[in-house]
């Protein structure tokens, strides 16, 4: 593991250390410095072990093919971990010298710590910007900066950043507080049942993304709309806002019949079994926001 956990639900672990973007140098120093931990990604996989994620030093052969660096941020000791994308075809380990076991971001969020994730998250967000290197205005060759985090177009000038693109996730409760409405999504097929969610469209705010998803989706009218906490999930750029809210009219919820496929009223005991395991439907798995929605109304 590569830090600590605060306990503190919301504030950053993974110091970005913003400042040494700017530093053109940047790079090459930390690159020079044994002491900074580099972590690879290829293909949205990362290497990981029985600790969390492997980490290796700038020095070592495996690092020989890497396409693009990024400065990922800085360890509380001071040292810098930097991010090495990698072409999926690379072959420097095919001799077999190196042969951690990859983990995509599902995969590996379960066994790392609060700081490994963060990292792990701000690492695949990165990797998929780092991997398009033409300007979006004018298709020039678009040079990295800041260590990473931003371009400059040679041909026009632009200067791009990494995009996030917002989108909602709801849990949505009955008036008395006691169910909880689950859809099933036609591309899950089968028994998993999750929260309501869709992307923020050009000129919406969050809530009335809220209101127009669930009315399109659930069939619902919402009151009591709060907010619970967001969750960078970058597949490929997203920014997943957590909301609670009461349905209004819960006798019309349906499924829209495309992306819904059904919609249910699950009582607290039905979700209790179902977190178990054991429930009539399943649930979205334990590093999703999701997860964290339902599992937060369930121990109202
Ligand atoms: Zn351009």
């Amino acid at each position: 593991m590569t830090g600590h956990a605060t306990g503190d639900p919301g504030v950053p672990v993974l110091d970005r250390a913003g400042e040494w973007r700017e530093d053109p140098h940047t790079i090459d120093r930390l690159r020079a410095d044994e002491a900074t931990g580099v972590l690879v990604v290829r293909e949205r996989r990362v290497p990981v072990d029985d600790g969390g994620l492997l980490l290796v030093s700038p020095a070592d052969p495996v690092l020989e093919h890497t396409r693009e660096w990024a400065l990922l941020g800085r360890r509380a000791d001071g040292s810098g971990l930097l991010l090495a994308l990698q072409d999926p075809e690379d072959d420097t380990d095919a001799d077999g010298s190196w042969a951690p076991r990859w983990a995509d971001l599902r995969e590996a969020m379960p066994v790392v710590d609060a700081f490994d994730a963060e990292l792990l998250v701000v690492a695949i967000a990165l990797a998929g910007w780092l991997r398009d290197g033409f300007c979006p205005t004018c298709g020039g060759i678009a040079r990295l900066r800041q260590s990473g985090w931003s371009r400059r177009c040679e041909n026009c000038g632009r200067e791009h950043f990494p995009r996030t693109d917002p989108a909602i996730i709801v849990a949505v409760q009955s008036r008395d507080g006691e169910r909880l409405l689950l859809g099933a999504n036609a591309q899950w097929k089968g028994r998993m049942h999750s929260c309501f969610a869709g992307f923020v469209e050009a000129g919406e705010s969050l809530e009335a993304t809220v209101h127009r998803e669930l009315a399109e989706e659930a069939g619902v009218r919402v009151t009591d709309l709060a907010y619970f906490s967001s969750q960078p999930w970058p597949f490929p750029r997203s920014l997943m806002v957590g909301f609670h809210a009461t349905a209004a009219d819960e006798a019309s919820a349906r499924g829209d019949g495309e992306e819904i496929i059904e919609v249910r009223w699950l009582t607290r005991a039905e979700i209790g079994t179902s977190l178990a395991g054991e429930g009539p439907v399943a649930l979205p798995g334990t590093a999703s926001i999701a997860h964290r929605l339902i599992l937060d109304w369930y121990r109202r």
